[in-house]
């Protein structure tokens, strides 16, 4: 096993004492040992992050947008290392990985631009002797909390914004996918960020990392992306110092595919984004509304397509197990298997590409987040009700629609209850547009100018002119 790897606090690679181990989904062997920071690490990391704050944030914006460049060509140049490093840990196939962290650069490149881009406002005074502005201020010391399913472009997505607006950042990696994460970092120390503007806390006990910066005052924001249960326990833990919080939760994306739509390019687009990343992700297809009369030339299309796609292993075997009693149960309430739906034997953490059939809404596939590679297909014939069939959901991140009706587009685009809504493939996470949810899938958005205004307060500045 490779030598123990460190956590990043002000301008310090530190040893925590304690260490855990990182294992290969593909092969369940250990990776390598990484720092295991308690609390009083985290608060040292909130140390760093705050000593580094008035000099960032009083940074010539240009002077910010060229360190976060270099930092995105730094990424850029280690792409295949940093890919390796994410396969090996995470499991995706390779170029997803590697696309993943170029990804990720683009991000660090368009917030870099943005830094040039955060105007004030000017409002009209309340009277002729006065003057009112609206100033942009970075909110202060953010911490960040990241999954393990997107391990480079969750973290950017974070720093890009974050960094833009003048915020310093304590960044907590998911422990399962350290690695990369340290990797990141390492390529913004070689980018010559200033120390403790990014600093990264390794930990395989979250609850302890997440009161310790949930309850210290100097943290003025906190962003998480990760499952409903920890956003919850979250938003009720940011009412102690009442803290800005912006949470990216679960998913359980409908997708409708109307009469008029062209069923095959439709299976084909929604086996892309189904079984991207073994299906581990909030944007995943997971209640697949195909109308009766293209129920069959759909199917057929989407089975070829499963069985032609290339899958890593899933990030653990409770990921395994979850998987395997959804399939079980909706095949004892009546659905049907038309390709996979069985592990595999030898070793690693693999589930096949999975299409179910004949499937209902009482299944647990249709209830909760399966986040895995299992493509549930149900029929319809009234057009107007599976949109609320499509609603019937606590979550609201994504929503996936085919058709080539243009009034239907609009009217099922309002109706629909989602963060986002894609017609006919529209894609989903450029830089520039802002990506989040509603109702329990959270709040916040990640990505354009609206994720730059999450790290933002505008400062209310009113002047009497003394005339
Ligand atoms: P998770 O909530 O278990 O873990 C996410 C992060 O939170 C990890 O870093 C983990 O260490 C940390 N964490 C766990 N308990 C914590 C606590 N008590 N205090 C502070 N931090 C804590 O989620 P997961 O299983 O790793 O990720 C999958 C979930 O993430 C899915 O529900 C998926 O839909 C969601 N997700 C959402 C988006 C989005 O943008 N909406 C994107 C990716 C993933």
């Amino acid at each position: 096993m490779a030598d123990t790897r460190r956590a990043l606090i002000g301008a310090a690679w530190l040893e925590a004492g304690e260490t855990f181990t990182v294992h290969a989904p593909a092969t369940g062997e250990p990776l390598a040992r990484v720092a295991d920071c308690g609390p009083e690490l985290a608060t040292q990391a909130v140390d760093a992050a705050a000593a580094a704050l008035p000099g960032w944030r009083a940074m010539a914006a240009h002077e910010r947008a060229d360190l976060m460049r270099a930092a995105a060509r730094e990424l850029t140049a280690r792409a295949d290392t940093i890919a390796a490093t994410m396969t090996a840990e995470q499991g995706k196939p390779l170029a997803e990985a590697r696309g993943e962290v170029l990804s990720g650069a683009d991000h660090l490149l368009w917030a870099a631009e943005e830094t040039r881009r955060l105007y004030g406002e000017t409002v009209p005074g309340a009277h002729a002797d006065n003057r009112i502005w609206l100033l942009p201020e970075p909110v202060g010391v953010v911490a960040g909390i990241t999954p393990w399913n997107f391990p480079v472009s969750m973290i950017t997505r974070k720093l890009g914004p974050a960094l833009a607006a003048g915020c310093t950042v304590v960044l907590k990696p998911a422990e399962q996918t350290p690695l990369s994460a340290i990797e990141v970092a390492e390529a913004f120390v070689a980018a010559g960020l200033p120390p403790g503007v990014f600093n990264l806390v390794t930990t395989s006990r979250p609850a302890g990392f997440g009161q310790a910066v949930m309850t210290d005052p100097r943290v003025r924001k906190v962003s998480f992306t990760g499952s409903t249960e920890v956003g919850r326990e979250l938003i009720r833990q940011s009412a102690h110092d009442v803290k800005r919080l912006s949470v990216e939760l679960g998913g359980h994306a409908p997708v409708l595919v109307f009469p008029d739509a062209d069923p095959v390019a439709a299976a084909r687009a929604v086996a892309r984004s189904k079984f991207l990343n073994a299906g581990q992700a909030c944007t995943s297809p997971n209640r697949i509304f195909v109308h009766s009369s293209l129920a069959a030339a759909f199917t057929a299309e989407l089975v070829r397509q499963a069985e032609a796609a290339e899958l890593g292993p899933l990030i653990d075997e409770p990921a395994v197990a979850k998987v395997s009693r959804h399939v079980e149960d909706a095949v004892a309430r009546g659905a049907t298997v038309l390709t996979g739906g069985r592990r595999p034997e030898g070793a690693g953490t693999f589930y096949p590409a999975t299409v179910l059939g004949g499937v209902s809404e009482d299944m647990l596939v249709c209830r909760e987040e399966t986040f895995g590679p299992v493509a549930p297909v149900l029929e319809f014939d009234d057009c107007d009700q599976v949109v609320e069939r499509a609603n019937a959901t606590p979550y609201g991140l994504t929503a996936y629609v085919w058709t080539n009706d243009l009034s239907r587009t609009v009217r099922v685009a309002e109706e629909l209850q989602f963060g986002m809504v894609t017609v006919n493939g529209g894609p989903l996470a450029p830089p520039q547009a802002p990506f989040g949810g509603i109702k329990s899938s959270g709040y916040g958005r990640e990505g354009g100018h609206h994720g730059v205004a999450d790290y933002l307060e505008y400062k209310y500045l009113s002047v009497g002119l003394g005339r």
